[in-house]
């Protein structure tokens, strides 16, 4: 087992990658801290883990509110004494032209896929710090690396994520805390569902075009995207820092046709 006692938080591990990662986690023998906004989601991944002999449990925090993810950190620390890993994984999507979104939206998803990164590694840190240890894993996208169509804030705020890693590495490489981000492409989640119901007339259609921009001629899994997780959590990456790791089916160094 590649995490065996380990303590890991996973933020906005109620859905999608971050609960197939949680479930991933727990069957390498982490001790996994299951994070999300909505405590129904988020329990019922904990029982899924449970059922299958593993170890979770749940902490409800909204991760733009300082006070809620200071309250989740000081509940994590008395339960378990110390967090090896942070998988900062909670994201919302932005869709739309810069110039017809409006400055809430725009800062909704600044809130959740920037602060919240920040707010979770801030509270983090110093136990990791005096610990001097730990693996954090950020959550960016393929899309700070290429322009694709609609998605300002979305990629303004992965963009943020990929620099932040970089000098969060800096900063904490002298207390053996390695932190390096993900990028993956378009992985088939309730996170793309959304967006296909909510931005075309015909789902489907949307779907098929939106395989073919990958060389792999399809999307990719949370499956696919918790390997990586993994890897980078694990000892098995211990000379990765500040690295970005792609996950993407060839989109951005790959060209169809
Ligand atoms: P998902 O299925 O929507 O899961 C995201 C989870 O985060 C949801 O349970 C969501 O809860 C939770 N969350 C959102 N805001 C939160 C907050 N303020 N506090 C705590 N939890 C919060 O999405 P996913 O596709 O697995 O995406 C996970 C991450 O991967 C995101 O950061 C996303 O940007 C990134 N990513 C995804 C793809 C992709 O193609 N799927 C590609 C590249 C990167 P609610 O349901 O209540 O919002």
């Amino acid at each position: 087992m590649k995490l065996q006692h380990k303590i890991a938080l996973i933020t906005g591990a109620g859905s999608g990658i971050g609960k197939t990662t949680a479930i991933r986690f727990a069957k390498e023998g982490a001790i996994v801290i299951v994070n999300d906004r909505d405590t129904e989601k988020g329990q019922s991944v904990v029982q899924e883990i449970k059922e299958l002999g593993g170890t979770a449990t749940f902490l409800c925090a909204d991760v733009t509110s300082a006070e809620s993810v200071l309250y989740m950190i000081e509940q994590a620390i008395a339960a378990y004494g110390h967090i090896d890993i942070l998988f900062n994984n909670a994201g919302i999507s932005g869709i739309g032209l810069l110039h017809e979104i409006e400055p809430d939206a725009w800062q909704a998803v600044m809130d959740v896929n920037i602060k919240g990164v920040y707010l979770t590694s801030k509270y983090v840190l110093p136990y990791m710090m005096a610990k001097r240890s730990g693996s954090i894993i950020n959550m960016s996208s393929c899309i700070a690396e290429i322009g694709l169509a609609n998605r300002a804030s979305y990629a303004a705020s992965k963009g943020a994520i990929l620099a932040l890693t970089k000098s969060m590495q800096v900063d904490y490489a002298p207390y053996n805390i390695r932190v390096n981000a993900l990028l993956p492409g378009t992985i088939l989640t309730p996170f793309v569902e959304q967006y296909l119901r909510t931005s075309y007339d015909d789902p489907e259609q949307a779907m098929a075009t939106l395989k073919t921009r990958q060389l792999s001629g399809d999307l990719g899994t949370p499956e696919d995207v918790a390997s990586a997780a993994l890897f980078l959590a694990s000892d098995e990456s211990k000379f990765m820092m500040g690295s970005p790791l792609y996950i993407d089916g060839g989109v951005v160094f790959g060209k169809n046709a």
